[in-house]
């Protein structure tokens, strides 16, 4: 406070940015990139010593890259994140691999995978039924399986697909998402791509952000390394993040935004690399094989990626969280036993090298994606909205459509970006 007690408003600075980023995702990338291009000064705050938040290649365990994070572009035709594929002019290649279903090792009969279908249609049917009634309900109790092959089916709904349980899924959040063909990879990892498309992006890395305070006339933003200032400031971080509390704002989030970032917590996923000494597995490359194991826990795989010796596991929901709660090796062992079921134990004595992903113990991540509760699918609108009118909210977890996903990050990287700008142009008050 001034000696005449009124609160110490510093002078703007020549050198403070006119829009402040905090986090160096794909969605803060995306509006820097584009406050960049319309003529404006940025500063991305990252605490992470690299960019593309939960996009990253790691290209040097295994020889070939191995995407920890985001992996796919699903419904390209109109997928948001197609323009990064432009962009950066990346090779994004069609991925059209069938897929194998098993339970207990055994592959589905002729009669068992045409129930199967049935089965999701009815499922699809259901769900849809269900919103035509009501607002939004749990996707639970509509999908309570009575035997193995719809236990596999409804796992394909939530965990698997969602990486939640049905019982936590909203009916409404999840038919809010496009269609998965045709789905895209990207030759180099999409990390990579994301990485050398955000490249030119001003990052201060190290910088954890523990307080945001707009209630002077610049936005002042407290990191681990430092203070800074800028005139406008966009907020990405993952909701689970936010709901940590570590970040503290002045003036305060409304209750409204509090509880839009309570009932859309993060998302359990995980992935596990098995690179094999020799080829054990007798599949055709790059097949998408899922299944339930023996003691019915559901796991999904691409066998034979890119025709390399290996696979690659995915686990998701409460079993994907107890996994990482046990550690790295329950999770490869998860992963192996689940394949030996099918392709015979020879492969336990050939793995060579092997990653699990554990998205819910990274700090800044603590989770894989938002999902909404049921009966909370709006929350994304309220947590777009911006926050003592400097303050701009970005992030998957604000898209109405394409949140969990890159395309909405990207989607919401260009909106706050507008955002920012119509604040910058308007008379400061
Ligand atoms: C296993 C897995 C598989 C996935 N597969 C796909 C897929 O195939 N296709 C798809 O479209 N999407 C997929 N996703 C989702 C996709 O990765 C995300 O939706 C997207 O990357 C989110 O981008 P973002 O910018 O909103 O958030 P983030 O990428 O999380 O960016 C936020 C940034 O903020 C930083 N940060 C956190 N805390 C702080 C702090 N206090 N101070 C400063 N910086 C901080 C983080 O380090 C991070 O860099 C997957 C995610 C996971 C985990």
């Amino acid at each position: 406070m001034s000696p005449l007690g009124l609160a110490f408003v510093p002078p703007a600075q020549a050198a403070d940015p006119d829009v402040a980023i905090i986090g160096a995702g794909v969605a803060g990338l995306t509006a820097a990139r584009a406050l960049m291009a319309a003529g404006k000064s940025v500063q991305v705050i990252e605490a992470r010593e690299r960019i593309g938040g939960r996009a990253f290649t790691d290209s040097t365990t295994f020889g070939f890259p191995f995407d920890h994070g985001a992996q796919w572009i699903e419904a390209g035709k109109i997928n948001p994140a197609m323009a990064i594929v432009r962009e950066a002019a990346a090779k994004a290649m069609l991925d059209r691999s069938e897929q194998a279903l098993y339970v207990a090792g055994k592959e589905l009969s002729k009669e068992d995978y045409e129930r199967f279908e049935k089965i999701a249609h009815a499922a699809t049917r259901r769900i849809a039924e269900a919103l035509k009634k009501q607002p939004d309900v749990a996707v639970g109790p509509l999908l309570v399986p009575q035997d193995p092959l719809e236990r596999l089916a409804y796992a394909m709904v939530g965990p698997l697909e969602q990486g939640v349980e049905n019982g936590d899924l909203s009916a409404r959040d999840f038919t809010r998402q496009p269609e998965a063909e045709p789905q895209y990879a990207i030759a180099e990892g999409m990390g990579a791509m994301i990485a050398r498309w955000g490249a030119k992006v001003p990052v201060k890395f190290g910088a954890r952000v523990v307080r945001v305070d707009s209630t002077g006339a610049q936005v002042t933003i407290e990191t681990t390394a430092g203070q800074m200032r800028a005139r406008t400031a966009i907020v990405t971080l993952p909701t689970g993040v936010l709901a940590t509390g570590k970040i503290g704002f002045a003036p305060q989030l409304s209750a409204a935004r509090r509880e839009a970032i309570a009932q859309l917590p993060m998302a359990s996923f995980n992935k596990v690399m098995l690179l094999f000494s020799r080829r054990v597995i007798d599949a055709p490359a790059g097949r998408n094989v899922t299944g339930l194991t023996g003691k019915e826990l559901a796991f999904d795989t691409i066998v034979r990626p890119a025709g390399r010796e290996a696979a690659l596991v995915f686990v998701g929901g409460n079993h994907a969280r107890a996994l990482e709660e046990e550690g790295s090796r329950a999770a490869v062992t998860f992963a192996v036993s689940a394949l030996a079921e099918i392709y015979g134990n020879d492969l336990r004595g050939a793995v060579a090298k092997s990653h699990a992903t554990q998205w819910g113990k990274d700090p800044f991540a603590t989770g894989s994606w938002s999902v909404a509760r049921p009966g909370h699918a709006d929350k994304r609108a309220v947590l777009a909205q911006p926050h003592h009118d400097r303050v701009f909210f970005a992030g998957e977890a604000t898209d109405p459509v394409w949140a969990t996903r890159v395309g909405g990050a990207y989607a919401s990287g260009l909106r706050a970006a507008k955002e920012a700008l119509a604040a910058l142009a308007a008379p400061r008050r």
